[in-house]
């Protein structure tokens, strides 16, 4: 038997695999990405974060049908071995019959371990590219460095780095173990619930973010807050850091007014049930379902922390 709240995440979140090496000296080294580019897989991005997948997995394209040399638009994700993995803009290749173009949310969890690292990197870069044109200093056009994880502005020189919002998410229960509290956003539909979360303000720590984030949703203080785990969540710009907390269960519960549409405590036998049914993205079709608590996908760590506390007691 576990103390109470002693769960932990049993394995990685799915967007957290990663298997290629990502050193920096990679970035910097230019002769080294010409001398393994003959060599090289390119994952090509639309502009609506999608890439080409085939029998379940990426639908990488050789360098040779991208380019003679790196495209300067183009991200190095990292090594593996004597192969080099690059991202470039849809542009840089054609489509071919046989293969779909899926996004990381629809497709993320049926990727393997490598696969999933090189999606969710591509999107957290090339997405911010998109939106770092203009130097945040003088407003002057800027231009990609260091094989694509850099920006330097082309008149004053001011150089930026891929941005990452941090967001906590956090899984409160009660001092006996027994409950979680769950709420549902004013913009979901009924029955969808999940954990809270929130972004983290310029000078706050994870932890404050954390109370903070719980009491303004739904007036509830909560302690021992406890680090479980993180993943990034590039949607578009965002690692989500999970903790657990523990509060009371008989403190009233408030609703944030426009935020917050309910918050319910809900028993492991009710969440295991829910779970069970499997999440938002069965149930897309706008089909009402025998359901009445709709969780989160596996794709989100939100969906990890509750598998992980429904399995930590019996
Ligand atoms: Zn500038």
């Amino acid at each position: 038997m576990s103390i109470a709240g002693s769960f932990t995440l049993p394995s990685s979140p799915l967007l957290s695999r990663s298997t290629v090496d990502r050193h920096e000296s990679r970035r910097l080294d230019v002769a080294r990405q010409q001398s393994l580019w003959p060599g090289a897989r390119v994952l090509l991005l639309d502009g609506e974060g999608r890439t080409p997948v085939r029998g379940g997995a990426l639908a990488l394209r050789p360098s040779a049908e991208v380019a003679a040399q790196p495209p300067v638009d183009a991200v190095l994700l990292g090594e593996s071995g004597d192969t080099a993995y690059w991202a470039a803009p849809r542009e840089h290749g054609e489509r071919v019959a046989g293969e779909h173009w899926r996004d990381l949310r629809g497709c993320g969890a049926d990727l393997d371990d490598t696969d999933a690292g090189l999606f969710t990197t591509a999107v957290a870069v090339l997405r911010w590219h998109d939106r770092a044109g203009f130097c945040a200093i003088c407003g002057s056009p800027t231009a990609p460095r260091f094989a694509g994880w850099a920006r330097y502005c082309l008149r004053c020189g001011n150089e930026e780095y891929p941005r990452t919002d941090p967001a906590v998410i956090c899984l409160v229960h009660d001092a006996a173990d027994a409950h979680v509290l769950l709420a549902r956003q004013s913009s979901w539909p009924p029955g969808r619930f999940s954990v809270l979360a929130g972004f983290v303000e310029a000078g706050e720590s994870l932890e404050s973010c954390v109370i903070r984030e719980v009491a303004e949703e739904v007036g509830v203080e909560v302690r021992d807050v406890r680090y479980l785990g993180s993943q990034p969540w590039p949607f578009p710009r965002s690692v989500m850091i999970g903790f657990a907390a523990v509060a009371d269960r008989d403190a009233p519960l408030r609703p944030a007014d426009g935020e917050i549409a309910q918050a319910r405590w809900v028993s492991r036998d009710e969440l295991r049930a829910a779970l069970a049914e499997g999440g938002w993205t069965h149930r897309e079709d706008g089909s009402p379902g025998s359901a009445v608590l709709l969780l989160p996908g596996e794709i989100s760590i939100a969906r990890r922390m509750l598998d992980a506390w429904c399995a930590a007691r019996p």
